[in-house]
């Protein structure tokens, strides 16, 4: 296998750092940016004794040089909490930092994926949600910062290709979760195993009858590196398509921790998407991939992780 040089924008935060441990593992030289903001340094402590790993503290949102084969833009605060507390710098990562990572792609002509989101398609009023879906956002909600500056930097990255020619790739990752995740990250899934590892109450927003669809990082990393090695441009879903209420999952994660928590409820944030499904057969057939990891045996490699860090 030719050995590459890749450049993993977002390295140090939950999916990059998984992403940089896989292309470590296989023999790449992998180069992780990020500027810290939601990423952490423990997230890549171990990558950073390999000889074929490099970590350097840049922020994307302003242009630099850097060589490479293979870029892949993951740096975004992608939690609710985060993307909501920075607008403006979720803003600033997506639409002037993936316009800096596309020109540095294009002087190359390195190949480039762009980590949009489930989140383009907002509270979506088709289900499941296939590719060709265009999306109910609210273009002035709390959630738009992070949802339309997604939809922007998918338009730069749709421009890009048409004008210049080199294999920008867009894919739209649905809730994802796993080691690595931040203990404050505030997302759904590491909220209710910390909330349950810790005997304390489990926050369930509005009744929770939403639903989520979620996936588990291994199946992920899988997609992306898929992704990136083809020749498909996408847009496509990666996702696992089994769909769960949060008052199911609230369940689940007191189950499988053995927690004596119990379930408050507090009030449903505006916007929050009332059903989310990855409708995943462009997936299928373009990249051969589908999800294997089952919620249950995710939640349980996950709640091991929590237990090893808290
Ligand atoms: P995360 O917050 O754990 O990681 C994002 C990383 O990007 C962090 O390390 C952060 O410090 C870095 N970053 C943010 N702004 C930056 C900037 N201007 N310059 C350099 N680095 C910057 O989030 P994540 O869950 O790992 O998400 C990674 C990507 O995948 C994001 O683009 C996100 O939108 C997308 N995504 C994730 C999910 C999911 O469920 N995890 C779902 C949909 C989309
Ligand atoms: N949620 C919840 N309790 C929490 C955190 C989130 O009930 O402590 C709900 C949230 O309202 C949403 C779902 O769980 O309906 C998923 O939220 P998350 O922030 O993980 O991601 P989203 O898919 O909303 O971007």
């Amino acid at each position: 296998m030719k050995k590459k040089n890749i450049l993993v924008a977002g390295g140090a935060g939950f999916v990059g750092s998984n992403l940089c441990e896989f292309l470590v593992e296989k023999g790449h030289r992998v180069v992780c940016l990020d500027n810290l903001s939601t990423g952490r340094m423990q997230n890549i402590k171990n990558l950073r004794l390999k000889k074929n790993f490099e970590f350097m503290r840049h922020d994307i949102t302003k242009p630099r040089n850097f060589p490479a084969d293979e870029i892949y833009h993951l740096a975004s605060p992608a939690s609710p909490v985060h993307y909501q507390k920075d607008p403006v710098g979720t803003w600033k990562a997506n639409t002037l930092g993936t316009l800096n990572l596309l020109e540095l792609a294009r002087k190359q002509k390195t190949k480039f994926l762009f980590a949009s989101t489930s989140e383009v398609y907002g509270d979506p009023k088709v289900h499941p949600q296939g590719e060709k879906y265009r999306g109910n956002v609210n273009p002035v909600g709390i959630r738009s910062c992070y949802d339309e500056s997604k939809r922007a930097g998918e338009s730069l990255c749709a421009d890009y290709y048409r004008l210049y020619k080199f294999p920008v790739k867009i894919v739209r990752i649905f809730n994802t979760y796993g080691p690595n995740m931040e203990i404050n990250d505030g997302r759904v899934v590491s909220n209710f195993i910390v909330q349950a590892l810790k005997n304390e109450p489990i926050t369930v927003y509005g009744q929770g009858r939403q639903t989520r669809s979620f996936q588990y990082i291994d199946d992920l990393i899988q997609g992306l590196v898929k992704m990136m090695e083809g020749s498909f441009l996408g847009p496509v879903n990666l996702g696992n398509p089994g769909e769960f209420t949060i008052l199911h999952l609230a369940k689940l994660a007191t189950q499988l921790t053995g927690s004596k928590s119990r379930i408050i409820y507090q009030p449903l944030p505006a916007d929050d998407p009332k059903r989310r499904r990855p409708d995943i057969s462009l997936a299928e057939k373009k990249l051969n991939w589908r999800p294997k990891v089952e919620l249950k045996a995710g939640l349980l490699r996950t709640i091991e992780y929590f237990q090893s860090i808290l």
